[in-house]
């Protein structure tokens, strides 16, 4: 039996998960988002569940979903990434956020 392996998933390709995504980006900022399917994020709230958030700490793990990483506006006032927010994006870390379908929409 190897002790150490069942628990650990592999690590995705970051690059090809976003690739197949919608992109939004910031408005305010530009910092570019993609956006997590309902099943992602049933399953990191699995994953969460063994920390036993409280109230306060599971607020925070939710909003963290929809708002901008870095400068905390909002995710629904989010614009569809355009291709220089793309390419801005590759330098840094793109972080999930979780939604509404229609949101970037227009
Ligand atoms: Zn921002």
């Amino acid at each position: 039996m190897d002790a150490k392996s069942p628990e650990r998933e592999p690590r995705k390709n970051s690059v090809s998960v976003v690739l197949e995504r919608r992109l939004l980006a910031c408005q305010e900022c530009g910092w570019v988002h993609y956006v997590m399917t309902a099943e992602e994020k049933a399953a990191n709230d699995r994953f969460l569940e063994r920390y036993q958030l409280n109230d306060a700490e599971r607020f925070i793990y939710e909003s963290a979903f929809r708002q901008c990483l870095r400068c905390e506006s909002p995710a629904s006032e989010f614009t569809t990434a355009r291709e220089e927010d793309v390419a801005r994006a590759a330098g840094h870390l793109v972080t999930p956020v979780f939604v509404a379908a229609w949101v970037g929409a227009h």
